[in-house]
């Protein structure tokens, strides 16, 4: 008989990550599921059929390892980013299982321990949590407070607070998630100019909903190489259970990358199925004006309804003039709607999802109790 007592595992765990929890929203079969940015539309059946053709003539050679530079791959998310207008070479393309692994390549081949990141805060919490497991110090920067420009994020602030901290990588994000808005190419030069020893990320990963007239950092990368635009098939392209995410930047920058992952690390069926993906561009990308179509009409009737929505360029959008943030995203899922707490006082975020979606979330927004709304009493906290 063992007279063994369990060890405290906490105690063996690296100390930085001691009382940490682990990151991720909840996976709740309910009616309406709009907290986590997924399009709403499944894979369209003739795509689904190419994948399964594909993903059927690879299996017999699943005994070999994958083509560790997803050469077929690489191809096709450069020419599906070229399309935007500014030509991106293969050897321009890197990629992921999903952007995460991509930002995780990049903070461990540019960051980590005895360097520092900035963000823009409420922005992403991946790009902060990724820093830290790589022991990259996370340095939260500011965006603008005051009414009128809440959360809006500026050349000349962001210059200024790049520059007193000297950080090994700057990580803007636009769309910005959680709060929808993009930021303008004035943003991005002045952090490339203001941080010369850094790599500055621009997390694209809503570009495809972004309004009319909202510019790419891609068209930046000529003569920036220094520049890393990263993007994902997680939101637009409907294929968040696909892991795919990328980057374009200078060759030499994701060259660089090979240093730091796995052998291997994207799968022969994973490349298979993100190549037929792309095949269908246009297929994939077909249900982009309805969900805009459903985002814009969640912001027009949730200021008619009195809680006031931030401007979005994403599948998303957040919205205000809550009393009780906590309080109303567990009165959305008793009646079936699952949105995102992302944290930010009298707020919550709302997938954009189909019009059947949209029309649950909006008259469960609209079925609400006034002791949902923000008044000026409950405005003090
Ligand atoms: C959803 C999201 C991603 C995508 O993550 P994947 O790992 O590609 O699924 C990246 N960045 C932002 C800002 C996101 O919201």
């Amino acid at each position: 008989m063992t007279t063994s007592t369990r060890a405290d595992l906490t105690r063996l765990l690296r100390a930085d990550l001691r009382g940490e929890s682990a990151y991720g929203a909840p996976q709740l079969a309910v009616p309406a599921a709009l907290n986590t940015n997924e399009n709403s539309y499944p894979v369209p059946a003739d795509v689904v059929a190419e994948m399964a053709a594909e993903v059927a003539r690879i299996l017999p050679g699943l005994n070999r390892y994958p083509d560790r530079e997803f050469t077929a791959l690489r191809a096709a998310l450069a020419g599906y980013l070229s399309r935007s207008g500014t030509p991106i070479s293969a050897d321009q393309v890197w990629a992921g299982n999903g952007s995460n692994e991509v930002l995780l390549h990049l903070f461990q081949a540019f960051g980590g321990a005895g360097r520092t990141a900035i963000g823009f805060t409420p922005s992403y919490s991946m790009h902060a949590i990724i820093a830290g497991t790589s022991q990259t110090t996370w340095l939260p920067g500011r965006r603008h407070t005051e009414p009128g420009r809440l959360f809006e994020l500026d050349a000349e602030s962001v210059a200024a607070q790049v520059e007193s901290v000297n950080p090994a990588l700057v990580f803007l994000c636009s769309p910005n998630n959680p709060t929808g808005t993009a930021i303008g190419l004035d943003v991005v030069e002045a952090a490339y100019a203001a941080a010369p020893d850094a790599v500055i990320v621009v997390d694209e990963a809503y570009a495809e909903f972004a309004r009319p007239g909202t510019a790419s950092a891609l068209t930046l990368l000529a003569g920036r190489e220094r520049l890393v635009v990263t993007r994902t098939m997680s939101k637009a392209f409907a294929l968040a259970g696909g892991r795919l995410g990328y980057l374009a930047a200078d060759p030499e920058l994701t060259a660089l990358l090979r240093l730091v992952r796995l052998p291997y690390h994207l799968s022969t069926p994973v490349q298979a199925i993100a190549v037929a993906a792309l095949r269908h561009t246009d297929t994939m990308l077909g249900t982009v004006g309805a969900i805009t179509a459903q985002r814009d009409r969640i912001a027009i009737e949730l200021a008619a309804l009195g809680y006031p929505p931030v401007p979005s360029d994403a599948n998303f959008v957040l919205f205000g003039g809550l009393a009780d943030a906590g309080a109303t995203w567990a009165a959305l899922l008793d009646r079936g709607v699952l949105v995102r707490d992302v944290g930010i006082p009298h707020y919550l975020r709302v997938t954009a999802g189909t019009p059947a979606e949209t029309t649950a979330f909006l008259d469960a927004m609209a079925s609400l109790g006034d002791e949902h709304r923000l008044t000026r009493r409950s405005d003090q906290s």
